[in-house]
């Protein structure tokens, strides 16, 4: 099992933060449904998008936050934090059986992303 670092610059969703950090616990990479299986990046989305503009996303969002000690910790010593990555997109080359990314890194990216489908992996290639 790995788990990428993630970058992400949806500054729109209530898990970003300066720095293009995620505080999220844990993500989820998903094909567009309404594209079927992906051929480039921007038919993946993350699961995980929040807007951050409603309170039901707010509360939504609570329950899937990487807070607590770790957090102010990292904030003291600038390590980078980083969610648990689970993904279903089976025909990328990172893809692990197992729903894992073996990528080193990934790029969450959706500028103006209003809703998931709004947000890519951008890091995504198609193996076939
Ligand atoms: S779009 Fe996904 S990766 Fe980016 S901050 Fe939101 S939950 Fe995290
Ligand atoms: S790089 Fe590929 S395997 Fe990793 S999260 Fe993105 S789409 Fe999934």
């Amino acid at each position: 099992m790995s788990n990428p670092i993630v970058k992400c610059t949806v500054d729109q969703c209530t898990h970003y933060m300066p720095g293009d950090q995620c505080m999220a616990a844990k993500i989820s990479v998903y094909n567009d449904a309404m594209k079927g299986t992906s051929a480039k990046p921007q038919d993946t989305l993350c699961r995980a998008f929040h807007h951050r503009k409603t309170m039901g996303d707010m509360v939504g969002a609570l329950h899937n936050a990487n807070i607590g000690g770790t957090v102010s910790a990292a904030f003291m010593e600038g390590t980078q934090i980083t969610p648990a990555v689970e993904c279903f997109v089976n025909n990328c080359k990172f893809w692990q059986t197992g729903n894992y990314c073996n990528a080193e890194h990934i790029h969450v990216a959706g500028p103006n992303a209003s809703k998931t489908a709004d947000t890519d992996c951008d890091t995504f290639e198609n193996n076939r």
